[in-house]
């Protein structure tokens, strides 16, 4: 069995073109182990920027980059909206779906998920579907319900075998941006849970499937999540802003 790894850059509604140099550079000298992709998902209007800047550091093989969010549309009057086509043309590889903050401040529902992650895989696309339960559900031990609601329309949606060109992050609503992380144990237990899940309607592409842990990452505490053995990288929000920290936290994933 091989699986990558990913560590993947949420910058949200942060950064500025000065960033964009300051990663480009602070990345030329990563040093990444075997199997690890680094991608990183600016807002949108630097996306083309940072591709320009990556391609002119000869950086493509090492850095790919991301969009935070896109359209189920094709085309169309939907003001504000990005598709898949115009991301394809920025040579946009990744996106993330359905972070919990589009989830809250959007009410993105788990079925608009689904379509997105469609119209993202027919576009060539890799979805970094994001899932998580609230502080709430969690006391209320309802976690892997709620994951299993969020991740069955989109199984209803593409068919598990599409699975093996996507990527999930489990992301804990409580762990973002708190600085609580999910300890390696619960981590663990809960990213072991999805791939349970998905091998119930196909092991084989469960086995393939990158799953990476968000919530409050940093260079501390990265090691010890990654080497989770269901645990293959991680989104990282506000350490991905920080480029010492963000290329020690690149260095810690390895592929299993
Ligand atoms: C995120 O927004 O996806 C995230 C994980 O943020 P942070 O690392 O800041 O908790």
């Amino acid at each position: 069995m091989a699986r990558r790894a990913i560590v993947a850059a949420n910058w949200k509604m942060n950064g500025d073109l000065a960033l964009v140099d300051t990663m480009i550079s602070g990345l030329t000298n990563v040093k990444l182990q075997d199997d690890v992709s680094v991608v990183i998902c600016p807002s949108s209007p630097y996306l083309s920027e940072f591709v320009a800047k990556r391609n002119s550091n000869n950086l493509s093989s090492v850095i790919h980059v991301g969009a935070q969010n896109v359209s189920e549309h094709q085309s169309g009057a939907y003001t504000g909206q990005i598709s898949t086509k115009m991301l394809q043309e920025l040579s946009v590889e990744f996106v993330i779906i359905g972070h919990s903050e589009r989830r809250r401040y959007y009410q993105e529902t788990s079925t608009q998920v689904a379509h997105k992650v469609n119209a993202v895989l027919n576009a060539g696309l890799t979805p970094i579907i994001c899932i998580g339960e609230s502080e709430t559900e969690r006391a209320t031990e309802q976690t892997e319900a709620v994951l299993a609601s969020q991740l069955q329309p989109v199984i209803d949606e593409i068919g598990i075998e599409k699975f093996i060109d996507v990527v999930i992050a489990y992301e804990p609503v409580w762990a973002i941006g708190t600085g609580k992380t999910a300890s390696n144990e619960m981590a663990q237990e809960t990213h072991k849970f999805i791939r349970q899940f998905l091998a119930k309607a196909n092991e084989s592409v469960a086995n393939k499937v990158p799953l990476l842990y968000g919530g409050s990452v940093n260079s501390s505490n990265c090691e010890e999540l990654f080497a989770q053995p269901d645990i293959d990288g991680g989104l990282i929000g506000g350490a991905s802003l920080q480029v010492e920290q963000f290329k020690i936290i690149c260095s810690a994933a390895k592929g299993k």
